[in-house]
């Protein structure tokens, strides 16, 4: 049995006058059926132009520059625009930052609902309705008929991603990819969307790829997280081991950063700033801000160590003959 989604050696680059620069480098995981992924890291990344890559929506001028995106077996790196489109409406559904950009302002949201449904489930409009009607109350949303008939600027930001949700779900994807789901969205709603977001995959035993900035949000909507940097998955573990013992020292740097239940002291973030993605430093990326670099560090790009069963991190300290 292969996993539902796996990427190996994934590279995306994107093409400036300074020659190609990569903002996803060599990226390997395996997501299994009914697992939940969170990947994690400031912004710029790579998080969300993997999660593009995996739907074939890099926006040009990026491009992938190798490895494969295997989904049920199936490399979609391989797959023409037409089978590529099947995979994305019914395989695979996607979940936004910003419903208000993804949702079509002049369209009523039940049509839109419906649509998918009739292109790739081949319903008819009425019926397709009523299917939209039912996933608005799976959602949770109140007065389903009524949201039916709505147009997006007349719901608020937490009902309107509800509705992203219920058209994610619509054709019953085996993976929902969700970007950032709920940053836009005030703290309660935030809460209950994830709550929503973990359920439903519960319940449908649906597998989910959850990118965020925030490793609060993954540690209470996933099982295991990635934590990238510079373009590098950096390290991969399962929630519970990374907050009791980090092993990348970019990790440590993060969990140090999250505001914890009654401790009173100053927040110590990650000192320095993500280095720009045509400016990377060579070796490890890391290594200008890391507390811990020493010779390797800056020379070679550490490859990724397995120290624990379950768990890979990209760190020389970790390789037995380069520890200092
Ligand atoms: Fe720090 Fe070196 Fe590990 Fe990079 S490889 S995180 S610089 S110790």
């Amino acid at each position: 049995m292969h996993p539902l989604l796996a990427l190996d050696g994934l590279g995306v680059a994107f093409d400036t006058p300074l020659g190609p620069a990569p903002a996803v480098d060599s990226v390997s995981f395996a997501l299994e059926k009914g697992e939940s992924l969170g990947l994690v890291g400031e912004s710029g990344c790579g998080k969300t132009v993997l999660s593009l890559a995996v739907l074939g929506l890099v926006p040009p001028p990026g491009r992938v520059t190798g490895g494969r995106i295997l989904f049920e077996g199936r490399d979609l790196l391989t797959l023409g625009p037409e089978a590529l489109r099947g995979v994305r409406g019914a395989g695979i559904g996607m979940v936004f930052q910003e419903p208000m950009t993804s949702l079509n302002p002049v369209m009523r949201v039940g049509f839109q609902t419906a649509e998918p449904l009739m292109l790739h489930k081949g319903l008819d409009k009425a019926r397709a309705l009523e299917r939209a009607a039912e996933l608005f109350a799976q959602v949770g949303l109140p007065d389903p008929g009524r949201v039916l008939r709505a147009y997006p600027h007349e719901l608020s930001g937490g009902m309107r991603q509800r509705v992203m949700i219920a058209m994610a779900l619509a054709c019953e994807p085996r993976l929902l990819i969700a970007d950032e789901p709920t940053t836009a969205l005030d703290v309660t709603i935030q809460k209950q969307i994830l709550e929503l977001l973990a359920s439903l995959a519960r319940e449908r035993g649906l597998s989910m790829l959850l990118i965020s900035h925030n490793l609060g949000v993954v540690a209470r909507t996933c099982a295991r997280a990635g934590v990238m940097y510079a373009g590098r998955l950096v390290e991969l573990s399962p929630v519970e081991a990374l907050f009791e013992r980090p092993l990348h020292p970019y990790s440590q740097g993060l969990l140090a950063s999250l505001p914890r239940l009654g401790e009173r002291h100053r927040l110590t973030p990650v000192a320095g700033a993500v280095p720009p993605i045509h400016g990377l430093p060579p070796g490890c990326h890391f290594h200008p801000r890391c507390p811990s670099a020493f010779e390797p560090c800056r020379r070679e790009a550490p490859p990724a160590f397995a120290p624990e069963p379950g768990r890979a991190v990209r760190c020389w300290l970790h390789a037995p003959e380069a520890r200092p």
